[in-house]
C-alpha cells in the first residue's frame, strides 16, 4: 500500500486497500451488503438502526474490486514493478 505505486490513491480509503487484498472478504461483503425492499442495508441493518443502501461497507468492498482489478496479477507486497 505504498503511496505514489499508482494503484492506490487516498481517496479510496485505507479499507479499501486492505480488502482488494482479500477477495474472500470483499466477496462476502458483497454477498452480504444487499438493499431489502425498502433499500436499507440489510446486514447494517441487524447491527443497529436502518443504514441507507449503498452502505458504507458495501461502498468499500465496491471499492476494493476496482482496486483488486486494476491491481491485476501484481504481488500485493507493495513492490513496484517499474
Ligand atoms: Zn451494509
Amino acid at each position: 500500500m505504498a503511496a505514489g505505486d499508482g494503484a492506490y490513491t487516498p481517496g479510496d480509503g485505507p479499507m479499501a486497500g486492505v480488502l482488494a487484498g482479500m477477495p474472500e472478504v470483499v466477496e462476502r461483503l458483497l454477498a452480504q451488503h444487499v438493499p431489502d425492499r425498502l433499500g436499507r442495508c440489510t446486514a447494517c441493518r441487524n447491527a443497529g438502526s436502518g443504514v441507507v443502501w449503498p452502505c458504507t461497507l458495501h461502498q468499500i468492498a465496491t471499492r476494493a474490486e476496482v482496486l483488486r482489478t486494476r491491481q491485476g496479477q501484481r504481488p500485493r507486497s507493495g513492490a513496484q514493478p517499474w
